[in-house]
Order: structure tokens, then C-alpha cells, then sequence
């Protein structure tokens, strides 16, 4: 079995399995059909750019199938990622849609959709084998973007079990931290909470994206 073969087939947190599988659809997507399964990574795993995000909505990657793909979170997220020349489209709606992420790879903390969209600390411990193993499957990796703080505690404890110093590095929007040869970008989470408050604005966000494309480029 491959890894993704691996995750979509995983079990190991009860309390995500059943969510994922059991919460009512809301009406406006009645009919539809619900992935209701782990979601994956998508995109280049020979990439330069690793994105993490936090985990996928339950009317988002958990309906559709793919990560951030028919949610407002993925509307900004992939927009911008398209502006910046990461997407080849600037939309992801479907798993159909024909997107394709250029010198990237896109995945997430957590890969079911947990209630509220707060996962539990074990959640997050149960699924981090998955997320080291696409670490280090990409093998041209030079930056790694996480979106929200949940994505940089995990990525950081990643680090720190391997015996890094990660003593003077926290989080906030727009940081960023050279770590082992690896550089760590951290961005508020494109959700809309800090989309519609403007704590996360989309010029100040495709600027950043711009900067992280010429980090990986030079
Ligand atoms: S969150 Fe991760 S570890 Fe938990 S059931 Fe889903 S895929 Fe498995």
C-alpha cells in the first residue's frame, strides 16, 4: 500500500472517524455524495514549496475529496496561490477541475475534518507519521509554509523530536525562519474568520506568496 493508499484507508482516531462519517449534511449540499475519508496531499511531491495547513472542512476537502477544494478557505487560498504562479487555474472546486500546483505540494496537519475544526492534541500526535513521511518524500524541499498556528506546532514538534533547536522561533503572520537549511514561512490560516476580519489580507498574502516564490527560485 502506498502512503496515500495508507491515509485514506486510516482509522485511528474514533472520534474522526465517526464525525467524518455520521454529522448531517447541510441542506445546501443535500444529495451530494461525501468523500467522508482522510484527505490526502495533492500537487508536486518533488516540489520546492511545502504548504500545511490545519486539517479539511467538513463541507470542504471532506465533501469533495481533495484538500482545500470547494470551500471559502480554498476560494482565498488558491486564488492567491495563482496569482503568486503556484496554480495553473485560480479556483478549486472539484476534484475534476483540472488544478495543478506548480513547484508545490499542499497538505495538511490533521487529515479528517475534526469538529468545530479543533483537533484533539492525540489527533494531531496519531497523524503526524503521515506528515513526516511526505516531509521527507520531498527530496527538493527548500521552504515550508504554514497556515496557522495548529500547521506550526506541528511542524515544529516534527523538528524538535528530531533534535533541532527551535527555542526562538514562534509563530505570527508573515515570519519567517531559516532552520536547518530549510526555510520556515508561517501566514495566519486562510479561513474566513481572518479572511472577513482582515486580520489576513489577500495583497499583503499574494506579496508574501511572491516572496517565498523568489526564495525558492534564488
Ligand atoms: S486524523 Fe490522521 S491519524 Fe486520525 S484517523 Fe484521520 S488520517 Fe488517521
Amino acid at each position: 500500500m502506498n502512503l496515500n493508499e495508507e491515509i485514506i484507508n486510516c482509522r485511528k482516531c474514533p472520534r474522526l472517524v465517526e464525525y467524518r462519517t455520521t454529522r448531517e449534511i447541510p441542506r445546501r449540499y443535500s444529495g451530494e455524495i461525501y468523500w467522508s475519508r482522510p484527505v490526502t496531499g495533492y500537487g508536486d511531491i518533488h516540489g520546492k514549496l511545502l504548504v500545511i495547513g490545519l486539517a479539511p472542512a467538513f463541507n470542504g476537502g471532506n465533501r469533495t475529496g481533495r484538500i482545500f477544494t470547494g470551500d471559502k478557505s480554498s476560494d482565498f487560498l488558491i486564488s492567491a496561490l495563482y496569482e503568486a504562479g503556484f496554480t495553473n487555474i485560480p479556483t478549486s472546486t472539484s476534484r475534476d477541475d483540472g488544478l495543478t500546483y506548480n513547484d508545490m505540494y499542499i497538505t495538511l496537519a490533521l487529515k479528517c475534518a475534526p469538529p468545530d475544526n479543533i483537533p484533539l492534541k492525540d489527533e494531531l500526535i496519531n497523524c503526524q507519521p503521515f506528515l513526516i513521511r511526505e516531509i521527507q518524500m520531498m527530496d527538493k524541499l527548500r521552504a515550508v509554509l504554514v497556515l496557522g498556528k495548529i500547521a506550526f506546532d506541528s511542524y515544529l514538534r516534527i523538528l524538535s523530536e528530531k533534535g533541532i533547536n527551535i527555542k526562538n522561533v514562534k509563530f505570527g503572520n508573515e515570519l519567517y525562519y531559516d532552520i536547518n537549511g530549510i526555510r520556515l514561512y508561517c501566514s495566519y490560516h486562510p479561513s474566513p474568520r481572518n479572511v472577513n476580519t482582515g486580520s489576513l489580507k489577500r495583497e499583503n498574502f499574494i506579496k508574501f506568496l511572491r516572496e517565498i516564490k523568489k526564495y525558492i527560485n534564488s
